[in-house]
This record gives C-alpha cells, sequence and structure tokens, in this order.
C-alpha cells in the first residue's frame, strides 16, 4: 500500500503556487513562440508522492495527472475518485500491467513496441472509450533508453493506427538531460519533425508530450502540447 502520509511534507500551499508559477511559465514560453498557452496542457506528474499532494493540485485546476508505477497509481485512483481527473501513465510497461492499465487509465505515453499495443488493444474494456496512446521515441537514440528508433517509428505508429481500441495521438521523448537550451530544442525539434512525418499518413495525430520541469520552455517553444512536470509542482522526490 501507497503511505499516505506526506513524507517531504510541503504544505498546501506550496502546491498551488508551484502550480501558479508553472502557469506564467506556461504562458510566458508560450507569447515568446506565438503560441496560445491554451494549446499547452499541463500534466502533474505525481509518482512517490501521496494522494493528498494530488489532491491538492486538483484543487489549483489540475486535471491531468500522470504515474509510473502501476500499483501506487491505482491506490491514489481509489481514493480520489470523487474528483473529475485523467490519468496518464507515463512509465515503463511490461506485458504483465497492460490489462491494469487499459482498465484505469486515460492516456498510455510510454508503448514502444506493437505487442504492448495490441494487448492494450484487446484488454481495453469495450464499454470505455479507445485508450488514448502516445508512442515513446528514443529521440538522443540513447541505448540503454527506452522508446522506439526513429527508423523504426513509422511501421510502428502504421501498425499501432489499426488498433480499435487504441487511439493514437501523437508521440512522447525524454530527451537526454542537458542545460543547453540549443541542444533542448534540437531533440525537441526531432520529436516535433518525426510527428509531422507521420501527420501525412495518419489522422488524429494532435499531442507532442514533451518538457519536464527543467526544459519546458524549449519543448513549448518547438510545439510541445503536453508538459510533464513533477519536482516543480510536488517538490524533490
Ligand atoms: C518523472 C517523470 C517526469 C517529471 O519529471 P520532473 O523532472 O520531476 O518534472 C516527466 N516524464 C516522465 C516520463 C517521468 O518519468
Amino acid at each position: 500500500m501507497l503511505a499516505t502520509a506526506p513524507t517531504r511534507a510541503m504544505t498546501d500551499l506550496a502546491v498551488a503556487k508551484n502550480i501558479a508559477k508553472l502557469e506564467k511559465r506556461i504562458r510566458i514560453a508560450s507569447q515568446n513562440c506565438g503560441r496560445d498557452a491554451r494549446q499547452v496542457t499541463l500534466l502533474a506528474v505525481a509518482k512517490t508522492k501521496p494522494a493528498a499532494a494530488v489532491r491538492e493540485a486538483a484543487a489549483a485546476g489540475v486535471i491531468d495527472i500522470g504515474e509510473n508505477y502501476l500499483q501506487e497509481s491505482l491506490d491514489k485512483m481509489a481514493e480520489l475518485s470523487d474528483l473529475p481527473l485523467r490519468w496518464h501513465f507515463i512509465g515503463p510497461l511490461q506485458s504483465n500491467k497492460t490489462r491494469a492499465v487499459a482498465e484505469h487509465f486515460d492516456w498510455v505515453h510510454s508503448v514502444d513496441r506493437l505487442k504492448i499495443a495490441r494487448r492494450l488493444s484487446e484488454q481495453r474494456p469495450q464499454e470505455l472509450p479507445p485508450l488514448n496512446l502516445c508512442l515513446q521515441v528514443n529521440i538522443s537514440n540513447e541505448e540503454s533508453k527506452a522508446g522506439v528508433g526513429l527508423d523504426e517509428l513509422p511501421a510502428l505508429a502504421a501498425e499501432v493506427a489499426r488498433l480499435p481500441q487504441l487511439r493514437l495521438r501523437g508521440l512522447m521523448a525524454i530527451p537526454a538531460p542537458s542545460d543547453d537550451p540549443a541542444e533542448q530544442r534540437a531533440a525537441f525539434a526531432a520529436l516535433r519533425h518525426a510527428l509531422e512525418g507521420l501527420q501525412a499518413s495518419i489522422d488524429g495525430l494532435d499531442t507532442l508530450s514533451m518538457g519536464m520541469s527543467r526544459d519546458l520552455e524549449a519543448a513549448i517553444a518547438e510545439g510541445a502540447t503536453m508538459v510533464r512536470v513533477g519536482t516543480d509542482i510536488f517538490g524533490p522526490r
């Protein structure tokens, strides 16, 4: 069971204040590149944080919650079932977890294999809307990293787009960490180009899930539609 006692206690006020600060960062980053900040969804990444912290984020207006660990997220969903939240699975996904993810989540951002996508489609309950899905791309070509390579992406996307209980929405990446804004932008631009390439042959692709606490400005400049922020909302893990 997930401990609900706050570990590194942040007060309610801190979460709300952090979200207000982030909304301002998103607004300024959007203005700086001529985008409408309403095109950028803030996804609050709550891994290792208690349900009470998510409740505070929800009170501050956040609807989209990102989670990496299955059991932990199911516990939080049960505790927060009174809230109209959208749950996004963003962590590594093995075959033995697909059924619970297909049954309980609204989005999955971390699919990089056809086998996992097929299972999610087969296991998505018929009475639910199709599961929204992003393919995770290994944009920095790191050998150890999760994600499909750019060379294999078009074939995978074409197959996944045909699966009945899934709705392929776009791409997700976690580039190699860098403090150099030019390097950050180059990685995010590569993901944008990859999405543009797929849009020529696949309908309904409207999502670039990219940008975290340290690099969301660069991601927004390159077209991010969802930024995934943990640390700058809930504090260090
Ligand atoms: C943890 C995590 C985040 C949030 O990272 P922060 O640096 O804490 O903002 C975003 N995306 C994924 C896939 C993560 O696992």
